[in-house]
């Protein structure tokens, strides 16, 4: 059994891994950086280490620190949470070679599934539905690329196989354009990712953004928790995410999920994740699969009543699941708005001191944060500082509710996006629901003009 876990990450979602332990009995390490001595998590935890200097690559990303923290505490398990080392396969394999337990899936299933082709090669494989494109990884011969995109249609989008974060992509509105657009995402995506392997999909107009949740054992069990709707994205990173996603039914939703729950058994999928799709005019086109726990999981267990993390140690521990697809009933709306520190104009980052800080409360509101009155936001890490999730028998109450909560919300001393989300939370397409990917950049460019 795990009775020591290392949090190898740190802000809001190592402060949710922390509390996840504390209701299973778990000891805690925070491996920190020296910038975050003052970290909730840190201070909270049984034991922290500092692994290094404010930068993460030589603190958070710093394999053989984190390995001697888990090392000098007696540590079982390591968790990565998100980002970082989360979905580097060596590192779940030096950990678990070191004779740790990792939180997440095999060192083999995050080779595969960071390698684009790959993961979209098995999923095919599995009987997800994927966007219609080149089918592995595009050659030299300019012939046949123009031929395959000929087949796909235009307009087309070249992608970097071992791309993320939303780089590493072009879209082709035509023939003249493609074997350039081929050569130069070949060319970045050699320089960013260290591997120039490119592909071709059918560029979607107008989708919407829902991902799958999963969860799977190592004794063959999967099962789905449904879906999120995230589609309101500025520069592909998510703002406003939701469960479940408006205009989805409970048949679509037993059919896709059931689709992912099964090639989780056939690719012997370990621990949480999510399969990602684009989803237009009907239909699910599978683009990418996160092999982690994600920002927005706490929509899923406001829906579900299923606590993810504490479902991800579970397995990690060689327990079977503890509940059965039957067992998971969505019920109510949930809705989930991510706190940044940054400039509402330009969205630069603005670290520093927080000199005033009240949050919302009241039924179905939870706040997902690690910051404090006095907390200082340092400006080496992502820029998101929490996440208010508000709950309702309805999306409509959900709403309500997000509105009331923001409107309670006090960060004084930095600046934040809490404003754009009250526009948001306000805006009539939203009311609505199902607006698609583009809407909040198109919003913000009308804005502007
Ligand atoms: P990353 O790993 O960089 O996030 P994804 O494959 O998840 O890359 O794609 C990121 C975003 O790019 C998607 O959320 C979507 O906005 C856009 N995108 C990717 N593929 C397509 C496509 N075939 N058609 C339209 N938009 C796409």
């Amino acid at each position: 059994m795990i009775d020591k876990i290392l949090i190898a990450n740190r802000g809001e979602i190592a402060l949710r891994i922390l509390r996840a332990c504390r209701e299973l009995g778990i000891k805690t390490v925070a491996a920190h950086s020296e910038a975050d001595r003052d970290l909730k998590h840190v201070r909270l935890a049984d034991e922290s280490v500092c692994i290094g200097p404010a930068s993460s690559l030589e603190s958070y990303l710093n394999i053989p620190a984190v390995l001697s923290a888990a090392e000098v505490t007696d540590a079982v398990a390591i968790h990565p949470g998100y980002g970082f080392l989360s979905e580097n396969a060596d590192f779940a394999e030096r950990v678990e070679e070191c004779g740790f337990i990792f939180i997440g899936p095999r060192a083999e299933t995050i080779r595969i599934m960071g390698d684009k082709v790959a993961a979209i090669k098995a999923m095919k494989k599995a009987g997800v539905p994927t966007v219609p494109g080149s089918d592995g990884s595009l050659g030299t011969d300019d012939k046949t690329n123009l031929e395959i995109a000929q087949r796909i249609g235009y307009p087309i989008i070249i992608k970097a196989s071992g791309g993320g974060g939303g780089r590493g992509m072009r879209v082709v509105h035509s023939e003249a354009a493609l074997l350039n657009a081929i050569t130069l995402t070949r060319a970045e995506a050699g320089a960013a990712f260290n591997n120039d392997v490119v592909y071709m999909e059918k560029y979607l107009g107008n989708p919407r953004h829902i991902e799958i949740q999963i969860l799977a054992d190592e004794h063959g069990k999967a099962i789905h928790l449904g879906e999120r709707d995230c589609s309101m994205q500025r520069r592909h990173q998510k703002v406003i995410e939701e469960a479940p996603a408006p205009g989805i039914t409970k048949e679509m939703r037993a059919r896709i999920g059931g689709r992912c729950a099964q090639a989780c058994i056939d690719i012997g999928y370990r621990g949480a994740g999510t399969f990602e799709f684009l989803y237009q005019d009907g239909e699910f086109y599978f683009i990418e699969m996160n092999t982690r726990v994600q920002v927005e999981h706490p929509v899923t267990e406001m829906v579900t009543g299923v606590d993810i993390v504490k479902e991800q140690i579970r397995i990690a521990s060689g327990e079977g699941l503890s509940i059965q697809q039957s067992d998971v009933i969505m019920r109510g709306h949930a809705i989930e708005c991510r706190i940044n520190a940054e400039d509402p104009v330009n969205f630069m980052p603005s670290p520093g001191t927080i000199t005033a800080y009240h949050t919302p409360g009241g039924p179905g509101i939870r706040v997902d944060s690690h910051i404090y009155d006095g907390y200082y936001v340092p400006p080496y890490y992502d820029s998101m500082i929490g996440k208010i999730i508000s709950y309702g028998d309805s999306r409509q109450a959900a709403i309500a509710r997000m509105r009331i909560a923001l409107s309670e919300l006090v960060i004084e001393g930095i600046k934040t996006n809490i404003a754009l989300h009250q526009e948001l939370i306000r805006d009539a397409a939203f009311a609505v629901g199902g607006t698609n990917i583009h809407y909040l950049e198109k919003k913000l460019a009308e804005k502007n003009a």
